[in-house]
């Protein structure tokens, strides 16, 4: 994973506006869909891949992870971290929202190749690509913006197409469809993104608040279901460890505090929960 410093901000790739019709309706009931007030949001995925955690927890012994295995069998093989690859769509008022683009079909990660399940993922849940209107991504790591060239033929074909940023992200601002972010800014009606500095400089999550109904997608803030609990440990892909602790206690305590659905992309499909409190520890438990 790799920090792609695009003047540090989030950015969100326009795509051109489509109206969603009928025939796109998503099933209310399946288990990977969630209805937050208006909003309606699908769980997507791009494959999962399981590696050792002390890829992502270099400090840390296996062991330290022994009393999770019980409270989260999906999230273990063996030993080893089972990562799910996860993107969302949120449709609100008439337009749909797809929050990251996964790993995307080239290239290996932590040296798995690419499962590149993510435009399958979308057919078996009946929800066109052309039916999405704009593309946001918390940040700009490899794992999260793999797909952004499913929109045109030309990034296709983009010469430097071995290199994630310029085949995922740079054809975009070529193409004039890349909007940068630096604060607050309104995506769809019910659906607002935020700075959360601290993975990466221009970290961005999403806030989800419609009818009295409160949800966050908080990219990778929390890259494991154990983070909510052991929210100390220094995890290694944050750009700057100390500041990605801060703003992980922080958005946990306002998950807490507002009773809201937590959305991430690396836990166990499809990846919402809420925080729970047990002997006075907090727990991710997913929906
Ligand atoms: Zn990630």
């Amino acid at each position: 994973m790799r920090l792609i410093t695009v003047d540090s901000c989030v950015s969100t790739c326009i795509l051109p506006r489509a109206t969603i019709s009928k025939s796109e309706h998503i099933p209310a009931n399946s288990n990977n869909t969630l209805q937050i007030g208006d909003v309606h949001i699908t769980g997507l995925s791009d494959g999962s891949i399981s590696f050792d955690p002390r890829v992502l927890f270099p400090e840390e012994s296996l062991e330290i992870w022994e009393p999770y295995y019980d409270r989260f069998p999906e999230y273990f093989s063996g030993q080893f971290f089972q990562n799910n690859l996860g993107s969302f769509v949120f449709t609100s008022g008439g337009k749909r929202v797809l929050a990251d683009s996964g790993f995307g079909p080239h290239g290996d990660m932590l040296g798995h190749p690419a499962p590149g399940e993510l435009i399958q993922d979308f057919e078996k849940n009946g929800i066109g690509l052309d039916t999405i209107d704009t593309v946001f991504l918390t940040h700009l790591h490899d794992d999260h913006v793999g797909w952004n060239h499913f929109t045109t033929e030309e990034m296709l074909s983009d010469p430097n197409r071995g290199e994630a940023a310029n085949r995922s992200v740079m054809p975009l601002e070529k193409q004039g469809v890349l909007d940068l972010m630096d604060g607050e800014t309104e995506l769809a009606h019910g659906i607002t993104a935020f700075p959360t500095p601290g993975h990466t400089p221009g970290h961005m999550s999403l806030l989800i608040a419609s009818n009295n109904e409160r949800a966050m997608l908080v990219g990778d803030i929390l890259g494991s279901p154990m983070q909510a609990t052991e929210t100390d440990l220094h995890y290694w892909p944050d750009w700057d460890g100390p500041m990605g602790i801060k703003t992980r206690k922080d958005i946990l305590d306002r998950a807490e505090r507002e009773d809201s659905v937590v959305i991430r992309s690396h836990l166990s499909y499809p990846g919402c929960g809420t925080m729970i409190r047990w002997e006075g520890r907090r727990y991710w438990k997913a929906l």
